[in-house]
């Protein structure tokens, strides 16, 4: 299995989450279970306004600093708290006793604003600390098959979580029947 996830924040740093979207597949890339948390400020505007004024713009084209003022729940890092829980809640019983990769586009990325969200790490432990990073597929893409890399799928509405999320999974899926990642011999 892996566990796919996407953090939209409020910058890098100091960062805080708006929102969390997290889909387990199977190895054969297979939807299990989905999952989509909104991380609402009890001052929405203040929240935003304190963003980075490149992601307060991307948010506000997107329609994510709408959402969040729509939705009116929780308060800034206690609600990053809660969903963050909920995401952990969700997650632990689907993966486990076996870790799972984590997923995504620069993984890493959300795994330090988890970690960051107040848990301490053990919180995480039905995560292998090993990523399935498709960034780093885009990136030797771009170098080595261009052609290829032109036609990778693009996200429906990006810098939304699940959009993001889905946009991982699919661009996986289309490298590998791109054949970027061959089949063994004895499985053809
Ligand atoms: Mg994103």
């Amino acid at each position: 299995m892996i566990l796919w996830i996407d953090t939209e924040t409020t910058g890098l740093e100091p960062g805080c989450i708006l929102e969390i979207a997290a889909v387990l597949t199977t190895d054969e890339l297979d939807e299990v279970s989905r999952f989509h948390r909104l991380v609402c400020a009890d001052d929405p505007v203040t929240l935003l306004n304190d963003s980075e004024p490149i992601v307060r713009e991307m948010h506000v084209a997107n329609g994510l600093a709408a959402d969040i003022c729509n939705a009116r729940i929780g308060g800034d890092r206690t609600a990053e708290f809660g969903a963050v829980s909920m995401f952990r809640s969700w997650a632990e019983p689907l993966v486990g006793d076996t870790p799972v990769p984590l997923g995504g586009n620069t993984p890493s990325f959300d795994r330090m604003f988890l970690l960051a969200s107040g848990h301490r790490s053990r919180a995480f432990d039905f995560l292998s600390h090993r990523h399935v990073d498709v960034s780093c597929l885009n990136e030797l893409a771009r170098r080595w098959a261009p052609t290829i890399y032109a036609g990778r799928p693009q996200a429906a509405k990006a810098h939304r979580a699940m959009a993001d999320v889905e946009n991982s999974i699919a661009t996986l899926a289309y490298y590998r029947a791109q054949g970027f990642i061959g089949k063994d011999k004895d499985t053809e």
